[in-house]
């Protein structure tokens, strides 16, 4: 089977780049294996946080001057950059999918224990918070009953330390009762299921409304709207209050929607999505990668001109640790990492873990090395790349966002020299 350009990883990284190669007319596949991040994200993009020496700002484009040569976004510039943040909610709603927030500057987000983090975009459920004090006097912060991935204590305790006043409840409907007998199905994903029957949503408005005193806001945790996008504004208009969604412990309701939005996109726009499949034994002949396996085709070769690695980090299988060292694991790709393995972590758990930085090395234009030589065909996008740490910096999305439209750039530019 020939594709234009194979892309290995269905996360956020292997999507955009799928969808502005595939919008751009080339012919792609995205062969993926199985969840990916998004499907446990927060529901907010981060961008930077703050820099690898730790430094906070508002203002992202002067962030970027202080970033280190390895780092993935100064390899795409800072010109190339931001363009590409001044055009990211337009791109996300050509898929459908609305983003909140400002594209230059972070905002803040709470989190499911009630902590306020600096974040960049929001998925339209939630809001971004402009600083880190509370914008309500009084609020109800309600919980659906026996649902525990959502502390609705801790995050009463989070706002009065801010001077508002809390209340919280239960909303108990009875069609949740098969749930509940058994603890492992309360969770978000089987929640947001039948809250997404409208009967079930009616039931859960008409508590709210009976609870509610004088409170200005609701916050609820986000198990609505797996199917259907635009719910926060419905809840909003039918209990007559602001209602605030609170990331819940993952899995994540609005990130397996925007998952599924993004994928339905790529599809509609023609583009072969191969759900379920592994990629492994990549033929390279020279620089060049002739073709891919993989465990569902057998026999049967995937060829392309080029091939997108988007295997994600750790999590998602796409680099693996040996005692000795760092693996990539479909092409044995040089890595940026330690060599020094009581450099890889911090036994303080909170402190920066450097492993997490580690991944793949690439040239400028994102091109991957084998035992340095650059695969003139082979680029690499998100989480996989090395060079930056997404959890200390709070740099996940935007990595995985950029690099992904960055190397959809440089393939097509490759494109275009050769015609
Ligand atoms: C648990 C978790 C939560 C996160 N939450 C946030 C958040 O809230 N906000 C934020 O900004 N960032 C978050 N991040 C950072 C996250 O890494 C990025 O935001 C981004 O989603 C990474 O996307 P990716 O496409 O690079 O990788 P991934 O999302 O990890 O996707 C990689 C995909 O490749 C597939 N794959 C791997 N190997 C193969 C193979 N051999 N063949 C075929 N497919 C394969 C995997 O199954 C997976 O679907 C989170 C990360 C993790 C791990």
């Amino acid at each position: 089977m020939k594709f234009d350009s194979i892309i290995i990883g269905g996360g956020l990284s292997g999507l955009v780049c799928g969808l502005r190669l595939q919008k751009a007319g080339r012919k792609c596949a995205i062969i993926s294996s199985g969840q990916s991040a998004m499907h446990f994200s927060s529901g907010y993009f981060d961008f930077l946080d703050r820099t690898p020496d730790g430094k906070t700002t508002k203002d992202l484009k002067e962030a970027l001057g202080n970033l280190p040569e390895e780092h993935p976004y100064s390899k795409i510039g800072k010109e190339r950059l931001t363009g590409y943040m001044g055009s990211v909610k337009e791109f996300f709603s050509g898929c459908g999918i609305k983003l909140g927030g400002d594209p230059f500057s972070n905002g803040y987000r709470i989190t499911p224990t009630g902590n306020f983090k600096p974040t960049w975009l929001s998925l339209e459920d939630f809001s971004l918070l402009e600083n880190e004090s509370v914008p309500w006097k009084k609020v109800l912060i309600a919980n659906i009953e026996g649902f525990l991935d959502f502390n609705t204590s801790f995050i009463a305790e989070s706002l009065e330390s801010r001077g508002t006043a809390c209340r919280t409840s239960v909303i108990d409907i009875e069609e949740m009762q098969r749930l509940r007998r058994n603890p492992s199905e309360m969770r978000s994903a089987n929640i947001a299921r039948v809250l997404d029957r409208q009967e079930c949503a009616d039931k859960a408005v008409s508590q709210i409304k009976q609870q509610l005193q004088d409170e200005e806001a609701v916050l609820l945790p986000a198990v609505f709207g797996l199917r259907t996008p635009e719910v926060k504004d419905r809840l909003t208009k039918a209990i007559g209050r602001e209602v605030f969604f609170v990331a819940t412990m993952p899995p994540s309701v609005p990130g397996i929607r925007t998952q599924m939005r993004l994928k339905e996109e790529f599809e509609a726009s023609g583009g072969v999505f191969l759900a379920g499949d592994t990629a492994l034994s990549p033929e390279l002949a020279g620089s060049r990668v002739m073709s891919i396996g993989t465990v569902n085709f057998g026999d049967i070769r995937l060829e392309a001109d080029s091939y997108v690695l988007a295997t994600g980090s750790f999590f998602s299988k796409g680099l693996s640790a040996t005692p000795e060292r760092i693996v990539e694991n479909i092409f044995g790709l040089d890595i940026i990492s330690d060599t020094q393995r009581e450099r890889w972590y911090d036994t303080d758990f909170f402190n920066r873990q450097n492993y997490i930085s580690y991944g793949i090395r690439t040239d400028s234009r994102m091109r991957c090395i084998k035992e340095g030589s650059t695969v003139e065909n082979l680029y690499a996008a998100g989480s996989v790349l090395g060079g930056s740490n997404p959890l200390y910096e709070g740099s996940g999305a935007g990595t995985a966002i950029f690099t992904a439209m960055y190397v959809a750039d440089s393939i097509l530019s490759s494109v275009n020299t050769t015609l």
